[in-house]
Formats: structure tokens, C-alpha cells, sequence
């Protein structure tokens, strides 16, 4: 029936502004892409359901909606969270070198079983600063699984939240 589910996760991106986190959800719940910037949007959470081996899992998506700039986001947006999506910008080095700093927030405000995963987003780019191999090493070195992703082509971000789905599901 419409609304039934075994389980629901609350996931949550960060990282800096501009990365693509917006895109990231939107590509995923709407199937579309828009290069002209995405506006903060009114709501704060997006709904989808994905069957993972019988199960029907539903995700609450959290973006956070434009409070990166100022560095607002609060305890209690991380507190409840099942994963933490952590991503950068492969054609942006500023925003890899960033890392360390949302991880501590991370460390700091989220529960000790939160599932993390890194994000490198905009793989279409042909001006990239990050090779693959460093995203990579950050993950293995920080214990979390690490894709490289386009919101633009659509590159793995199905994969992700699939992904994820699968992980949460088989440690709850
Ligand atoms: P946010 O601030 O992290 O939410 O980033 P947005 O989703 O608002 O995206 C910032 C800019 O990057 C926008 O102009 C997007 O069109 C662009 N963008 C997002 N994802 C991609 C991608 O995968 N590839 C490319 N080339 N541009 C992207
Ligand atoms: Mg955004």
C-alpha cells in the first residue's frame, strides 16, 4: 500500500557550497539536471522508496539548503542522521581540502554508528583538480566507501543512493 515501508533512513549532504549537492538530489528524485544554479528550496527534506531485496526502504533526503555558506548548520540536523554524504568538487581543490573540516563536524555532532560515505561529484568536468586516486585515498584513510559521481550526466547517482540503501538495510 502507498506509504508502507520496512525502513526509513534519514540521509544527509554536506559539504561546501557549490559542489553540486542540490543537483545530486534533485537528479535523483526529479531525474533532471539545470546548469543555471539551483535557489534554495522552501523544503528541507525530498521522499523516495527503492525496493532493496524485498524490502521497500524509504530515504529522507536532507540538503542543507544554503546554511553551508554561513556555516549554521546545527547539531540537530546531524544528530539524527543514518548517513552523512560528504561531497566535493572534482574541478575544485579548495573544496577537497575542506574535508577534514566537515569530517570533525561530523565527528562532533553526529551519532558514533552514522554510515558515511564520499562524495566526488561533477565527474564530467574535463578541467578536473582532484584526480580519482586521491578521493579514493581520503576515503580509505577516513573508513568510508567513496564513488565519483555527475549530477550532470547522471554518472553514478543512482548507484549511491542504491548503495546506501543496501548498507543501511544490512546493518539495521
Ligand atoms: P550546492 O550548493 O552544493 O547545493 O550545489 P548546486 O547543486 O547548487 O550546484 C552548484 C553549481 O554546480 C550549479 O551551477 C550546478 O548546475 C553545477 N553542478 C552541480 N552538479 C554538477 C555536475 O555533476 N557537473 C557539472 N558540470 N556541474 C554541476
Ligand atoms: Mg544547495
Amino acid at each position: 500500500m502507498e506509504g508502507e515501508y520496512d525502513f526509513l533512513f534519514k540521509i544527509v549532504l554536506i559539504g561546501d557550497a557549490g559542489v553540486g549537492k542540490t543537483s545530486i538530489v534533485r537528479r535523483y528524485t526529479d531525474g533532471v539536471f539545470t546548469s543555471a544554479g539551483i535557489p534554495t528550496i522552501g523544503v528541507d527534506f525530498c521522499i523516495k522508496t527503492l525496493s532493496v531485496n524485498g524490502s521497500a526502504i524509504k530515504l529522507q533526503i536532507w540538503d542543507t539548503a544554503g546554511q553551508e555558506r554561513f556555516r549554521t548548520i546545527t547539531q540537530s540536523y546531524y544528530r539524527s542522521a543514518d548517513a552523512i554524504v560528504l561531497v566535493y568538487d572534482i574541478g575544485s581543490a579548495t573544496t577537497f581540502r575542506n574535508l577534514p573540516e566537515w569530517l570533525s563536524e561530523v565527528d562532533r555532532y553526529a551519532g558514533t554508528t552514522v554510515h558515511k560515505i564520499l562524495i566526488g561529484n561533477k565527474s564530467d568536468r574535463t578541467d578536473r583538480e582532484i584526480q580519482t586516486h586521491l578521493g579514493s585515498q581520503f576515503a580509505q584513510e577516513n573508513d568510508m566507501p567513496f564513488l565519483e559521481t555527475s549530477a550532470k550526466s547522471a554518472d553514478n547517482i543512482d548507484n549511491l543512493f542504491e548503495q546506501l540503501a543496501k548498507t543501511l538495510r544490512d546493518t539495521h
